[in-house]
């Protein structure tokens, strides 16, 4: 039977360790770590990730400060709140929730976030950092999950990784932190011809496409750890990964289950990434 990698735990022990780092800080004389979370329009996914996040920064001890910014606010009106946060030193990380309202340019806007406190690690300057080994801002959700496989002691050095996805959110930042670890790494993505004959090399397998339940067993190598980043709610409300779990669990020595596996992570590295701002 396969290891079912928990990432509910995982995430819950990095948030109860960061929360014994905020109190260190404050005994230390050191500012409370203060996030500033941007919401524009009315999303009902993005109010649920931002309350999420909210409640993730109480739990810690991290300050959390929302704007929150009607539909039709102007891109410039934004990047102008963008500017303002950037000056304001008692405001360590800003995350401006994506996706935006269409009228806005994404990229304009990622690239005003001041890169020290760009706590998602979106803006280029971070990408580079990450892309050149320098220390920077990581994606929060590949960066979950290199510390998922750490905690779970799944060895990396060595393993032929293999990406499917090349987003610059979850793709391509995951294939570079493999190559940082020393995994061999191949990425894959809408146009690799003999997608099967590829993952079914893979000593780890990470799917990252957003398409629901399309990754079967014979996708996977036996004995393979295969990390599912998708995340799709079904007709039935429930949820599911890019991979079918019931089949390809049997077949792999560990797995990440949907819910309850990489998502929680990425708001453990979000706070883990607010708190390294101080
Ligand atoms: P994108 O849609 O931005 O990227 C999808 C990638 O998958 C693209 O590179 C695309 O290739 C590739 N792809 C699509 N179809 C196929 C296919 N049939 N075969 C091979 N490759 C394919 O998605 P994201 O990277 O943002 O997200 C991926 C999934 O992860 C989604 O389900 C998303 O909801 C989930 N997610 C989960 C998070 C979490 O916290 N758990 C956080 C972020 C995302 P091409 O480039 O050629 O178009």
């Amino acid at each position: 039977m396969a290891l079912v990698i928990d990432g509910k735990a995982t995430s819950q022990a990095i948030k109860d360790e960061l929360k014994l780092e905020v109190a260190r800080l404050s005994e230390a004389g050191k500012p409370v770590p203060c996030l500033a979370v941007v919401l524009v329009g009315e999303d009902p996914a993005s109010k649920v990730y931002v309350k999420n996040k909210k409640n993730a920064c109480a739990y810690i001890g991290i300050e959390s400060r929302s704007i929150e910014l009607p539909d039709q606010t102007s891109e410039e009106t934004l990047l102008g709140i963008i500017d303002e946060l950037n000056a304001d030193p008692s405001v360590n990380g800003i995350l401006v929730q994506l996706p935006l309202p269409l009228h806005i340019d994404e990229d304009r806007v990622i690239e005003r976030i001041s890169p020290d406190k760009d706590v998602d690690g979106f803006n280029p300057l971070n990408a580079g950092r990450l892309f050149t080994g320098r220390p920077g801002f990581v994606s929060c959700t590949p960066a979950g999950i290199v510390e998922l496989l750490k905690r779970h002691n799944i060895e990396i050095a060595g393993k032929h990784c293999v990406v499917v996805g090349r987003s610059n959110i979850v793709g391509k930042p995951m294939a570079l932190l493999m190559l940082r670890e020393n995994a061999t790494v191949t990425v894959c993505h809408s146009k690799t011809v003999n997608l099967k004959e590829i993952t079914s090399q893979a000593d780890i397998l990470i799917c990252a496409i957003g398409k629901p339940r399309f990754f079967t067993a014979d996708y996977v190598k036996e004995g393979a750890v295969v990390v599912d980043v998708g995340i799709h709610r079904m007709e039935d409300g429930k949820l599911c990964g890019d991979v079918r779990y019931d089949e390809v669990e049997p077949k792999c020595s560990a797995i990440t289950p949907v819910p309850g596996g990489v998502g929680p992570m990425t708001i453990a590295m979000l706070m883990k990434n607010c708190v390294e701002a101080v």
